[in-house]
């Protein structure tokens, strides 16, 4: 299966399955306020990314990183590749505020490259 490759939103550099991505509690509450100005009574995800204001998810690398203080993260470590994403995904969707963010967007542009050795 292909790895995903990420790069860290800092520094630039690649992440080599390290880091973490989040996204600040700041944004989720404007991700909340997003919500509410929309007027549906369920929201689906097209209608998410129509909207050009979405909550942002940032990617770090573990230098970059630091303790995610004030913000929902997870680690890279636990997002390698398409089957931890599914899981993650799913995961997330049960949050109020999963749909106003940027994540369909995020994972499906992320760089996948083949691993040059078996981990
Ligand atoms: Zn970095």
């Amino acid at each position: 299966m292909e790895l995903i490759d990420w790069t860290c939103d800092t520094c630039h550099g690649k992440t080599e399955g390290k880091g973490a991505i989040s996204i600040a509690y700041d944004e989720i509450h404007r991700a909340n306020d997003i919500l509410k100005t929309l007027d549906a009574t369920r929201l689906t995800v097209a209608d998410a990314v129509a909207q050009p204001n979405l909550a942002l998810w940032k990617v770090e690398c573990d230098t970059c990183a630091g303790e995610c203080i004030g913000a929902y993260w997870i680690d890279l470590r636990k997002l390698r590749d398409d089957a931890d994403i599914v899981e993650w995904t799913r995961h997330l969707e049960r949050k109020t505020w999963f749909a106003a963010t940027n994540w369909d967007a995020l994972v499906a542009s992320a760089p996948r490259v083949k691993p040059l050795r078996v981990v």
